[in-house]
C-alpha cells in the first residue's frame, strides 16, 4: 500500500485538478480522498507530494532501448532506469534493434526481459516489413499476439506507398496504429541539418522541410484509403502538422507527436556539435512556431522524446559522419514546463494530457488515476530548482544537447503498479 498525500491531483481524464490523497494497494489505484481524511492507514507507505503535481503515469511513445544488438548504446534495464528518472512509467520501444524486431520471438524477448530487468513498463513497437526493409509485410498477427502495440519501421518510412498501403489494411484489420517516421528519403539524402541558412554557413547538406510534408502527405491519404489509424512520429514543419490538421477536419484517425527537441530548439542552433543531430533535424523558427500552436490547439496529440542513445565512441565523431538522435527521457518534463508551461503557450493540465490520454488514445487505452485502473503514477514539480548533469544518466550513453541546462520543474517521483521505481533526492 502506498498513499500519495499532500500532493495537487492533475487527471485530465477525469477532469480532475485539485489537492486530494491516493490510496494504491495491489497494485491499483483504491480510492481518493479529500487531503488528510486517509488518517494514517498502518500498513500504508506514505509519499509527501506537498507543493507537487500528482498525475497519471506519463507514456513515452517514441524511444530506442538498443536492445538486442546495441547493448554498448542502451539495454532494456539503463533505458528504463533513464525512462523512470524522467517520470515516465511506460516506454514504447522501436523495432530498430540488430536484427530488426520484425517477428514474435524478438517481441517475447523484449517483453521477458522488460518483465524481469525494467523499471517501467515497456510496450514494444513492431517493424512494418521485414528488417525493415519495405519489401515485405512482417509478421504482424504473431507480433500482436506476443505484445507489440503498433507497428513501426521508425528510422525510416515504410519504403512504398504500396507496401505501406498493404500494411495499413492489415493493422486496420488488426486494429493496430501504424507509427510513420515520414521522410521522403530522395530528398533527404546525404543531409545532416534542415536546409537554410545555417546550414549554408556550416557547410553541411540539409534537408528540406518538404523531405517530411511530402511524406506525411502520402501517408495521410493511404490512411484515407486504408481507414487505418496513423500516427506521425516526430513531427517538425509546419507543412506537415497543416497536413494533419486537414486530416482530422475530414475525420481521418491520424495523430501526431513532437519532440521536447523540436519545440525548444531550431536549426539556428546547430554547431558542429554532433549533439545537435537527429532525424528529423532541427527545424525552422516558423516550424517552431508552428509546433507550439499545435500543442496548445490539440492539432499536436502527444509530446515524445524520440530517446534515442548513441554510445560515446559513435556519437563523438565528425558531424557528418555522426548516427542521428539524442538522449530524451530525463529532460522532457522539465523542457515542456520551462517552454511551453512557465511561457504561458499551455496549461498544466494540457501538458498531463500530452504525456497521458493523448498517447493511450493513439494506443486504444485508457490512462487515469480512477479508481481500479493501474497504479501508474507521475508525480513532478514546477518548481523545482536542477541542473541535468549527464554524467549522473542510469542511460549508456550521454549525447543530450541540454546537458549542464539548469531547469525550474522536474520529475519527482515516478510509480509503477505502486512501486516507487524513482524517487528524486531533494
Ligand atoms: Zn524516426
Amino acid at each position: 500500500m502506498l498513499l500519495i498525500k499532500n500532493g495537487r491531483v492533475l487527471d485530465p481524464a477525469s477532469k480532475t485538478d485539485r489537492e486530494l490523497d491516493l490510496l494504491l494497494d495491489g497494485g491499483l489505484v483504491q480510492e481518493l480522498r479529500a487531503r488528510g481524511e486517509f488518517g494514517s492507514p498502518g500498513a500504508a507507505r506514505i509519499f509527501d507530494a506537498a507543493g507537487m503535481i500528482v498525475a497519471p503515469g506519463f507514456i513515452d511513445l517514441h524511444a530506442h532501448l538498443r536492445e538486442p544488438g546495441q547493448e554498448s548504446s542502451e539495454t532494456i534495464l539503463t533505458g528504463t532506469r533513464s525512462a523512470a528518472r524522467g517520470g515516465f512509467t511506460a516506454v514504447c520501444c522501436m523495432p530498430n534493434t540488430k536484427p530488426v524486431h520484425d517477428n514474435a520471438s524478438i517481441t517475447r524477448f523484449i517483453v521477458d526481459k522488460a518483465g524481469t530487468v525494467g523499471a517501467t513498463r515497456v510496450w514494444p513497437i513492431g517493424a512494418a516489413s521485414v528488417g525493415s526493409q519495405g519489401e515485405a509485410i512482417a509478421e504482424i498477427a504473431a507480433m500482436k499476439e506476443a505484445g507489440i502495440v503498433a507497428v513501426s519501421d521508425d528510422g525510416k518510412p515504410i519504403a512504398t506507398a504500396r507496401l505501406a498501403r498493404q500494411v495499413m489494411d492489415y493493422c486496420r484489420s488488426l486494429d493496430l496504429p501504424v507509427i510513420e517516421h515520414s521522410e521522403d528519403v530522395s530528398l533527404a539524402a546525404g543531409a545532416v541539418m534542415r536546409e537554410g541558412v545555417t546550414s549554408t554557413r556550416l557547410g553541411l547538406r540539409g534537408m528540406p522541410a518538404a523531405a517530411e510534408s511530402v511524406c506525411v502527405s502520402r501517408d495521410v491519404q493511404l490512411a484515407e484509403l486504408t481507414g487505418a489509424r496513423l500516427h506521425i512520429a516526430h513531427l517538425s514543419a509546419k507543412a506537415s502538422l497543416d497536413q494533419v490538421r486537414w486530416a482530422k477536419e475530414r475525420g481521418l484517425r491520424v495523430t501526431c507527436e513532437v519532440t521536447p527537441h523540436h519545440f525548444t530548439l531550431t536549426d539556428e542552433d546547430v554547431t558542429y556539435d554532433s549533439r545537435f543531430k537527429m532525424n528529423p533535424p532541427l527545424a525552422s523558427r516558423e516550424d517552431r512556431e508552428a509546433l507550439i500552436a499545435g500543442l496548445a490547439d490539440g492539432a499536436v496529440d502527444v509530446i515524445a522524446t524520440d530517446h534515442a542513445p548513441h554510445e560515446p565512441a559513435l556519437k563523438e565523431v565528425e558531424f557528418d559522419r555522426a548516427p542521428f538522435g539524442i538522449l530524451g527521457f530525463e529532460t522532457a518534463i522539465s523542457l515542456t514546463l520551462d517552454e511551453l508551461v512557465a511561457t504561458g503557450r499551455i496549461s498544466l493540465s494540457r501538458m498531463v494530457e500530452l504525456f497521458t490520454t493523448g498517447p493511450a488514445r493513439v494506443l486504444g487505452i485508457e490512462r487515469s488515476l480512477a479508481a481500479g485502473q493501474p497504479a501508474d503514477v507521475t508525480v513532478f514539480s514546477t518548481s523545482h530548482p536542477w541542473t541535468y548533469n549527464v554524467n549522473d544518466s542510469p542511460s549508456r550513453s550521454r549525447n543530450s544537447p541540454f546537458d549542464g541546462r539548469t531547469f525550474r520543474g522536474a520529475p519527482m517521483a515516478t510509480i509503477v503498479a505502486g512501486n516507487v521505481v524513482y524517487q528524486r533526492q531533494p
